[in-house]
């Protein structure tokens, strides 16, 4: 097997239980990691993955697969450092290839107050240890030669910062590494089972139900993403979230070599090459709140007329495909991981546009959760509770695209 010819995971078929000690609603990337976690960190194999649809079927099969720290404030830093970390090894610690590779991010600014952000990202990276610089137009052209600084005469490159650590990986593989490394210590992972209701013992949830019959367990974790309100409010917990669609779209493959993701906040787009030679390219979540799945030729064509502007050489490529997924969105634009004040129910969401990077840290952080009943410091101020605290995460640096 290789890069361009895929094989999806045979997942071996399991008898499931009656009885689990943990279930994951959600099998994207945070259900998995967190059931491999449990097994690898924890060893606490007694898991189910409750998958509604095949793993990896959600938005993190969907993303545009980057990875990177370069965030606004300090919580945030942290935590996907932790994550920048988890995923260089993964290949080492899973043994799977996942195509990790680092590529460094070019983050463009085109206006006064768009460098004053840039710089603002780059001394909080700095304080925090995170690899980010600013640099000049001619260092940025440096770096992406493909660049026309002067924006198509409508967007010139004033400067902008560059985070070294920036990176990408196969979105699938990461999925398939996880589920993969669950499973032979012996967690299942049940495709195709829609979770339908919650099982409940007074105020506490003991269990999921399912189409194929009910599944207790000591605690339950959701995962799912977009789905997020509808499977708390089995549990009676109301998320702050809103799900909108976030859309991609990918060109006939360009010569290889074109080496940094490069974003522009200001026009809310962002592009890097994969590793077939396809222009990948992303955008700001779409402003009505949906779970369609559709794709817009009104997001097609305002990425395109953009990213020509600044990549010229785009122009000429022909876009081969476009989709979307269904994002779970914070008012903060943080993420909402741990306990939700129902005894027995814990979520990892509020993934938005930005959790595909998150997922080893999430993962990670949430076992650890789940088997010791302590949240641990990384997380701890991501809690659902901080809005009624009135102690929100402020992070647009979050979104791809800020
Ligand atoms: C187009 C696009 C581009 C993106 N680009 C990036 C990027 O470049 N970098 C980045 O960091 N992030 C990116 N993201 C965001 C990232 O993909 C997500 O935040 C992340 O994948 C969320 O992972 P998850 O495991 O929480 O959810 P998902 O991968 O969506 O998994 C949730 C799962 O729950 C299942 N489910 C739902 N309801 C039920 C139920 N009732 N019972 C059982 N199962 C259920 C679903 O079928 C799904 O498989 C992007 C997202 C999109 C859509």
């Amino acid at each position: 097997m290789n890069e361009f010819v895929e094989r999806i995971l045979d997942l071996p078929w399991q008898e499931p239980k009656r009885s689990y000690e943990v279930v994951i609603i959600g099998g994207g990337g945070h259900g998995l990691a967190t059931a491999y976690y449990l097994a690898t960190r924890h060893g606490l194999t007694d898991v189910a993955v409750v998958e509604a649809d095949y793993i990896g079927s959600g938005n993190t099969g969907r993303n545009t697969t980057i990875i990177r720290a370069n965030y606004g404030i300090a919580e945030s830093v942290r935590f996907y450092q932790r994550a920048l970390e988890l995923y260089a090894t993964l290949e080492e610690e899973t043994g799977c290839w996942i195509m990790h590779k680092t590529k460094g991010l070019l983050w463009l600014a085109h206006t006064e107050s768009g460098l004053r952000a840039e710089r603002a990202r780059t001394l909080m990276n700095q304080a925090m240890g995170a690899q980010t610089a600013m640099v000049t137009p001619e260092e940025a052209l440096a770096l992406c030669p493909h660049l026309d600084l002067t924006g198509g005469g409508r967007y010139p490159v004033l400067g902008g910062s560059y985070h070294s650590g920036g990176a990408t990986a196969r979105h699938d593989r990461v999925v398939w590494a996880y589920a993969q490394g669950a499973l032979r210590r012996g967690a299942h992972i049940l495709q195709h089972t829609p979770v339908t209701g919650l099982l409940r013992d007074g105020d506490r949830v003991t269990g999921v139900q399912t189409a194929t019959g009910p599944i207790s367990a000591r605690i339950v974790m959701s995962a799912v993403a977009g789905w997020s309100t509808h499977v708390a409010d089995m549990a009676e917990v109301r998320l702050p979230i809103r799900t909108h669609p976030l859309q991609a779209l990918v060109t006939n493959p360009y010569a290889l070599g074109f080496e940094p993701i490069v974003a522009s906040s200001e026009l809310l787009c962002y592009v890097s090459q994969t590793a077939r030679g396809h222009m990948l390219m992303g955008a700001e979540f779409d402003s009505q709140p949906s779970y369609s799945r559709a794709s817009s030729f009104e997001f097609l064509s305002s990425v395109s007329a953009k990213i020509t502007k600044l990549l010229p050489f785009m122009a000429d490529l022909r876009v081969l495909r476009q989709w979307a997924g269904i994002c779970d969105i914070t008012p903060d634009y943080s993420p909402i991981m741990g306990e939700t004040g129902v005894p027995g129910f814990v979520i990892s969401t509020g993934w938005g546009t930005w959790g595909f990077k998150a997922i080893p840290a999430g993962g990670e952080a949430m076992a650890e959760l789940i088997a010791t009943g302590t949240t641990p410091a990384m997380i701890a101020s991501f809690g659902l509770d901080r809005f009624a605290r009135d102690h929100a995460m402020a992070d647009q640096g979050s979104a791809g695209t800020r």
